[in-house]
């Protein structure tokens, strides 16, 4: 059996390493080619080729996409109870509080300073690129018949009785916010038990710390065995992204695609920058993380990739694992780099297609928005683009024009959420390094 069952003696550490044995054996490269086997396969399957009927091919590419369901379900699984045994331990875990204690602020304050910059990148490239110039009012229209967008997001946009909404953040049930999925407030809940486990006597805290151990590391056994079903999930899932989204529409939405990506490889050029800062080789950093980055590309989800981002930053990155138990759950939930930036170029791009000049108040609320967006929205796929409807109403541009973009929202999502979780590892990177670890060895 390629998985050894975990003796008594074997010592946490020792049981996560040998984990990840088995999923190193150049991982990262089975996905790879598995991605570019999709990407090729699915084309063949897709409209543009049309080797057979659109309805048999998206049949076939369903039962080609089976391992992939799977992959991405047993992630999601594991993912709540994971948050909340990670954050636990981050926070309460051996000699952490003290550790965690300086990190909470800071990590706040790197990840607004991260979107921000984002947005920046996003408001400079749209209009430097100038996308939305292509297109006029009128070929919009026709494209925008029939599209009801989606409904406006009430708590972005209210900013009545702040307070009160601050407070609601906090769950009246947190078993009703397990039970429906709402990560904002199971990560809240989190860091509220991991801070009381710490006022309290060792005695009566062991139990909970225990059993948040045993619940943390049947997780990364779970997402052990389900990583080697990676290649051929993420082929899967690739046939099926290619078949529904067709090349065609990538090209007539050309340099739309163009701005964002652009504006995506800047933010990861500046992720290399802060890397280079901390005194770590950037190629050398990307290496270790790739895959993650490719998980997170294959499946649009950040949420479904945390515990492999988990695992990448314990691993890979060596990090103190205090510090990424904290900032990985913490930055999956409210750190979306690339959905920020990627919201603004969009913004931008329909401003422009509709003729609408937007104000540096716009900006400034654009800015805002996609900062909270990014606070409030879950990791999972295609969100980015239900949330900035309620960007586009709040500066006065026509959600239908969403329509426009749906077409190539897919491949961006992919690329986004490979922004989204570099970002949460940079992050992680970045705290442990502030903190002083003097034991990272990034070199493998
Ligand atoms: N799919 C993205 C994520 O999971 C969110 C988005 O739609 O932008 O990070």
């Amino acid at each position: 059996m390629w998985f050894k069952k975990s003796s008594e003696q074997t010592s946490p550490k020792a049981f996560r390493r040998q984990i990840t044995e088995h999923v190193q054996e150049k991982l990262w490269l089975k996905i790879l080619v598995a991605l570019f086997l999709g990407a090729v396969f699915g084309y063949i399957l897709s409209p543009d080729v049309a080797i057979m009927k659109n309805a048999s091919a998206a049949q076939l590419s369903a039962w080609i996409a089976f391992p992939g369901y799977l992959f991405l379900r047993v992630l999601q699984m594991v993912v709540i109870p994971l948050v909340m045994a990670s954050l636990i331990l981050g926070i309460a875990g051996g000699d952490s509080a003290s550790l965690v204690k300086k990190l909470s602020w800071r990590v706040i304050v790197y990840f607004m300073f991260t979107t921000t910059v984002a947005v920046s990148i996003g408001l400079l490239f749209g209009h430097m690129f100038e996308p939305g110039q292509m297109m006029n009012v009128e070929q919009a229209s026709g494209m925008m018949q029939g599209y009801t967008p989606p409904p406006v997001n009430e708590a972005l946009t209210d900013s009545s009785n702040i307070p009160k909404r601050i407070v609601g953040l906090i769950p009246k049930n947190p078993f009703a916010s397990i039970a429906s999925g709402d990560m904002l407030s199971i990560v809240i809940f989190a860091i509220f038990v991991g801070f009381a486990l710490t006022a309290m006597s060792t005695l009566r805290s062991k139990p909970v710390l225990d059993l948040a151990h045993s619940v943390q590391d049947l997780c990364m056994v779970l997402v052990s065995w389900m990583i080697r079903l990676a290649p051929y999930a993420v082929f899967g899932l690739i046939v099926d992204a290619m078949v529904k989204l067709g090349v065609s529409s990538i090209v007539a939405m050309g340099l739309y695609v163009v701005t964002v990506l652009t504006g995506l490889l800047v933010m990861l050029i500046f992720y290399a920058l802060i890397v280079t800062v901390l005194g770590m080789n950037p190629v050398q950093y990307f290496k270790n993380i790739r895959e993650a980055q490719l998980i997170a590309f294959s499946t649009s989800s950040s949420a479904a990739t945390m515990p492999v981002t988990m695992r990448v930053a314990d691993e890979k990155l060596k990090v103190n694992p205090a510090v990424s138990g904290f900032t990985v759950p913490l930055g999956t939930t409210i750190n979306m780099d690339g959905t920020a930036l990627y919201q603004t170029i969009a913004t931008i791009f329909l401003a422009q297609v509709f003729q609408i000049d937007l104000s540096a108040w716009d900006m400034m609320m654009v800015l805002t928005l996609a900062i909270a967006a990014s606070v409030g929205t879950p990791g999972t796929p295609g969100v980015g683009i239900i949330v900035l409807a309620t960007i586009l109403i709040s500066v006065g541009i026509p959600p239908e024009g969403i329509a426009l973009i749906l077409g190539v929202d897919r491949i961006l999502d992919m690329c986004r959420t490979t922004i989204n979780v570099t970002g949460d590892l940079t992050a992680t990177i970045v705290m442990d390094r502030l903190l002083g670890k003097e034991s990272l060895k990034h070199e493998e």
